[in-house]
């Protein structure tokens, strides 16, 4: 099937093509529902995946302003969101910008198609600088190196620079006054800081362009199922209608994390967060 023009690319889905050509088509082209477990024990994915999607919404409201002693009686009492929601208050991340956009939407045309974000935070000193921040409830810090080559790191800093001007007093924001931040309740005191730069945008721009064509390309035929069998193939639920193995993954050691897609009901599985598999 051709890509419809109306298509709309974000970090899940360019990941996703990244990761599994395939998974890609299957999933966002052909919107296949293929109803595998996806990783064992389902109860428990599903469990930290809620509460991930709660301690969003808890730093949400909290950076809109809401009192600390409204929010922590909506925490309840389960014992991982509260040592995560009082890590995030022990340590305030000081040196933001004062004028905060949780969960932010930006979208812009590019390369003959929309491309979308969704910030967990946009923190903004118009003419000075934009922070991104990332909220991660990953049980495990996320190693530099593989959230360096994440789509999301490329993507977020780049879309802000190419459509942010309307939190820049109608002026482009520069490359070099954009940085992303990860934050991780594993980690609270240890953040990953990415500054962005002219040079990092141009060549997130290269790329970007090229994953698209390529996907225009390749859109109306089968799309190649990844070579990365042993790690990509255990955790995607299609893997028996790809005859790539029955039983699901353990999740033991893994993670799940909220999407930028839709709203924040909107929970998925995020493949990079599974820390069991090395990559
Ligand atoms: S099972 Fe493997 S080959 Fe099939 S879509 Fe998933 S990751 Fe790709």
């Amino acid at each position: 099937m051709p890509l419809p023009s109306d298509f709309v690319f974000s970090q899940h889905n360019l990941q996703d093509y990244l990761d599994c050509p395939r998974r890609f088509q299957l999933r966002h082209l052909e919107r296949m529902a293929w109803p595998a477990v996806q990783s064992e024990p389902i109860l428990e994915q599903e469990r930290h995946m809620q509460l991930g999607e709660q301690f969003h919404r808890l730093v949400q409201q909290h950076q809109l302003g809401l009192p600390v002693e409204i929010l922590e009686e909506s925490a309840g009492s389960d014992p991982n969101l509260q040592t995560w929601w009082q890590a995030y208050l022990r340590h305030p991340q000081t040196e933001l910008p004062p004028l905060r956009k949780p969960e932010f939407t930006l979208a812009a045309q590019f390369a003959g198609f929309r491309l979308l974000a969704k910030y967990d935070l946009l923190a903004v000193d118009p003419g000075k600088r934009a922070v991104i921040v990332d909220w991660k409830t990953n049980r495990r810090r996320t190693p530099t190196a593989r959230l360096r080559e994440r789509v999301q790191t490329r993507l977020y800093p780049f879309l802000l620079a190419l459509a942010g001007a309307q939190l820049n007093g109608g002026e482009a924001w520069q490359p070099d006054q954009i940085e992303m931040i990860y934050w991780f309740t594993a980690e609270p005191d240890n953040p990953q800081v990415f500054p962005y730069s002219e040079k990092q945008y141009r060549s997130d721009e290269k790329l970007l362009r090229a994953w698209i064509d390529a996907i225009v390309r390749s859109a109306d035929q089968p799309m190649l199922m990844t070579a990365d069998q042993e790690h990509q193939c255990p955790l995607c639920n299609y893997r028996s209608f790809c005859e790539r193995g029955q039983r699901a993954g353990a999740w033991e050691d893994g993670d799940g994390d909220v999407t930028d897609e839709g709203d924040l009901s909107s929970i998925d599985f995020d493949f990079h967060e599974i820390e069991e598999i090395e990559f």
